[in-house]
């Protein structure tokens, strides 16, 4: 901005000495001087900017300008049967650079400049208003004027909607930064157990997590909003399948671990991209996985707006073997209409229901009519978010199906999960040996077979 408001201010001085020259050569001495008063006014700027005083730079040229213009209206370019105004058309201009630095910071005075510069153009567009001792510029003048301006004014307002149209889209800051992330290799997926009502691991859900080189980890809660405003899910959200999928791979190896099942959150952004059906089967097919093991997560906001194409897409996915989960279930939209439509195989209770489901009888109850409702709908219901062995017992009283919460696991590297998973099932098969024998049995061939 600082070198357009330079090279603009360079601009406004130089044009206007050329027109100052040009007035003097008609000897038109009155236009003359008015012109070589705007190029005291670019030079200000010019200096003003120079001296790192941004602000009141713009103040002074927009003000400057506004005078200018009004002035040089009134006294120079009157109306005609022949030939209209055309010199206030700037002011339209002026207001929308007036609105840019509105954008870059916000302040009371930008608001009545820009106010002033649009009262002005509407009372110079309605009237023929001439200073009582105008000097009109001759007509042979005005009606090259008239082009010359009416082009030169239009160029500039184009130029500052291209100007806005620019400060929209481009990614900035940390947006920019999450661009980078992917290819500097900044993003890794944690994996949280997902166990099931006998306490075996089922599966887990893969996290996203942003390593920032300075700001150490990142909460997918801080980035995910901005990555979705700018338009980066579909980047984040592939990047995240991918690896889902290799990692489903390795697991593919392992006896205990590839009976296991990868849930990936999928927002809506990311699931609307045109070809994402496509590519995600083609990612499916490239890397060999087996697609009944992958799982995605998919909220309330998907399904509100465009049911019937989601629904397609839903149950094109579900015939190719990739299942489905409702997540957070209850904290957006919740109408039980589109439950009954969703072809899915799984509804996962918000945390915030898990958490106060013990608080009073109330909650308590809506928690039991939740799980009723998807275990009669025929979901797999999880619950999300369960920290103690209180809110667990509750809820496999209530005959919730699977459970996931820090109490049995929090989100953690791959390299932990797998000796997670581990531990969990040497555990596991100590309390009961009959269900848990032949998996235990199977890694210890495995590493048999890998010691061998
Ligand atoms: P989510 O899909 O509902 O994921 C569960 C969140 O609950 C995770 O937060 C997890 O760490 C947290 N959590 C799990 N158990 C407990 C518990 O017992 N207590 C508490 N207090 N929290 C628990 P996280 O990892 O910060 O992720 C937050 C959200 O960010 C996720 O909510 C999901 O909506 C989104 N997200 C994460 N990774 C991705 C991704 O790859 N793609 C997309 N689109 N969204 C993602
Ligand atoms: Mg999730
Ligand atoms: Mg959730």
């Amino acid at each position: 901005m600082i070198v357009c408001l330079k090279i603009g201010s360079l601009v406004v001085m130089a044009l206007a000495l050329a027109w100052a020259g040009v007035f003097a050569w008609w000897r038109q001495w009155h236009m003359a001087l008015a012109e070589l008063s705007l190029t005291v006014v670019g030079l200000a700027g010019w200096l003003l900017i120079y001296s790192g005083r941004m602000n009141s730079a713009l103040i002074v040229i927009q003000s400057a300008l506004l005078v200018f213009v009004v002035c040089f209206t009134l006294m120079f370019d009157v109306p005609n049967a022949g030939i209209p105004r055309i010199t206030h058309l700037y002011l339209l201009f002026l207001a929308l650079f007036g609105y840019i630095n509105y954008l870059r910071r916000k302040s009371k005075v930008q608001i009545g400049l820009i106010a002033a510069c649009l009262g002005a153009f509407v009372v110079l567009s309605c009237t023929t208003y001439a200073l009582p001792f105008a000097r009109v510029i001759p007509d042979d003048i005005r009606s090259a004027g008239v082009w010359i301006n009416g082009v030169l004014a239009t160029t500039m307002m184009w130029g500052g909607v291209w100007a806005i149209q620019r400060e929209f889209t481009r990614p900035k800051g940390m947006a920019l930064e999450l661009r980078n992330a992917v290819r500097n290799n900044e993003m890794r997926l944690y994996f949280q157990p997902q166990i099931d009502h006998a306490g075996m691991i089922i599966g887990a859900e893969a996290l996203l997590r942003w390593e920032h080189p300075k700001r150490g980890q990142v909460s997918p809660g801080e980035f995910i909003p901005v990555a979705e405003e700018a338009g980066l899910m579909p980047l984040l959200g592939g990047w995240v399948l991918q690896e889902a999928c290799k990692t489903l791979v390795d697991w593919s190896d392992d006896p205990v671990l590839s009976r296991l099942t990868l849930a990936v959150n999928v927002s809506a952004t990311q699931f609307k991209v045109d070809d994402f059906e496509s590519s995600l089967l083609e990612l499916v097919g490239v890397h060999g996985v087996n697609p009944a093991r992958l799982k995605l997560e998919l909220t309330e906001s998907v399904i509100v707006h465009d049911m019937e194409p989601t629904v397609a897409r839903i149950e094109r996915l579900r015939g190719a073997g990739i299942g489905f989960a409702l997540d957070d279930f209850g904290t957006g939209y919740s109408s039980l209409s589109y439950l009954r439509r969703l072809p899915l195989d799984q509804l996962k209770i918000d945390r915030s229901f898990v958490r106060e489901s013990l608080e009073c009888e109330r909650s308590a109850g809506l928690v039991k009519s939740i799980i009723k409702l998807g275990l009669d709908l025929g979901f797999v219901v999880l619950a999300e978010g369960i920290e103690t062995t209180a809110q667990h017992a509750f809820l496999l009283k209530c005959g919730c199906d699977e459970f996931q919460g820090y109490l049995f696991g929090r989100p953690m590297s791959e390299d932990d999960f797998r000796e997670h998973v581990r531990t969990a099932t040497f555990a596991a098969a100590d309390a009961s040996p009959d269900l848990l024998r032949r998996a235990v049995g199977e890694i210890r061939s495995g590493n048999e077979r890998a010691v061998n």
